[in-house]
């Protein structure tokens, strides 16, 4: 019984290390050193071939290396095979750096300095304090809730929006289409951590940056895929957006000269929000492993007809 694992090799090679150490008995292959194809009964995975189950007739369980599983084409995979999305401290961790970062320098208006600075101009700006600004986070799932319960200790006004009625101490939770409005009217600074499904593809629009109030400022860290590009370069334009800080576009890498690149009032990182790290991943797996044969419910089990 083997574990394959396909994606970066550096962190390939820490995950060997660490699975050395916590789980002499398991073997572990490195893609493409896959030996006996038939020995695999787990692959974790971020881009497993399109011929899966052709190539290893005795797979049992796919985990994807990420905590979204957008890049896997659900509708590809047998149904009987379960696959578990990675649930583990460390992405957590790093997305509440990288909101935290990202909140803050729009809310403390870095890129009005980072600008100044560009053109030797010391002008200050009138500090407000956060609890004067309202922050909302779409989706409330593991990465969601933990970066309002950050934002909240720093004393933003928080609130969030889910799928399914959610409760967080501190923090004004609005669920499903029909309270998305109100939680809109009340957002000076939108985060976006939803996973990209069928429903929430390109939902950062001109319909939904009308709701927001003017001069509202956007966190991207889903995926490039819930932004309409167009639509924000147009928000900013007419100054309905007045700032936005993206993690994710589309395509990533994005293009050379691509007009988000080099407008004023965009910050663009390379999808660096938060990344799986081995130690804490390989406790979640191998946890995940124990449940598989004990029969007991998946850490991060996908829920296919959610498509998350
Ligand atoms: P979860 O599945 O734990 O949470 C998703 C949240 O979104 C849930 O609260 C869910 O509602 C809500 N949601 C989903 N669909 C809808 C909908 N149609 N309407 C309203 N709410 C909805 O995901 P995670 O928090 O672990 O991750 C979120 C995403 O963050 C990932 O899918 C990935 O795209 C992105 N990500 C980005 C990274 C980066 O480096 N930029 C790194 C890691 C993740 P409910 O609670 O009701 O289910």
């Amino acid at each position: 019984m083997a574990l394959l694992y396909k994606s970066d090799p550096a962190r390939g090679a820490e995950w060997a290390k660490i699975l050395a150490q916590k789980a002499p008995d398991l073997s572990f292959r490195i893609w493409p050193e896959i030996g006996d194809p038939k020995d695999i009964r787990y692959f974790a995975a971020w881009m497993p071939p399109d011929d899966l189950m052709t190539q290893f007739p005795n797979l049992e369980l796919l985990i994807s290396v990420g905590a979204g599983v957008d890049h896997l084409d659900l509708s590809k995979l047998p149904l009987g095979l379960p696959i578990a999305r990675m649930v583990e401290s460390g992405i957590v961790d790093g997305m509440v750096e990288y909101v935290s970062m990202a909140v803050l320098g729009l809310h403390r208006d870095l890129i009005d300095y980072a600008a100044q600075q560009r053109d030797d101009v010391w002008k200050q700006i009138r500090v407000r304090p956060a609890a004067t600004r309202r922050v909302g986070v779409l989706g409330l799932g593991m990465l969601g809730e933990a970066c309002c319960r950050m934002l909240n200790n720093f004393g933003f006004q928080v609130a969030g929006w889910s799928r399914s009625r959610r409760e967080i101490e501190g923090v004004t939770c609005f669920v499903g289409a029909g309270e998305l409005p109100d939680f809109l009217g009340r957002t000076d600074i939108l985060v976006c951590l939803l996973p990209l499904t069928d429903e929430t593809r390109g939902m950062l629009g001109a319909d939904l940056f009308a709701q927001l109030p003017k001069g509202a400022k956007l966190v991207n860290t889903g995926r490039g895929g819930h932004l309409d590009q167009d639509a924000l370069l147009a928000a900013l334009d007419s100054g309905q957006i007045s700032a936005a800080w993206l993690d994710v576009t589309t395509p990533e890498p994005l293009t050379k000269g691509h007009p988000l690149w080099s407008h004023p009032r965009v910050l663009v990182t390379p999808h660096i929000a938060s990344m799986t790290q081995p130690e804490t991943a390989v406790d979640v797996v191998l946890e995940n492993l124990r449940r598989h044969h004990a029969g007991e419910p998946l850490i991060g089990l996908v829920d296919r007809k959610r498509g998350y």
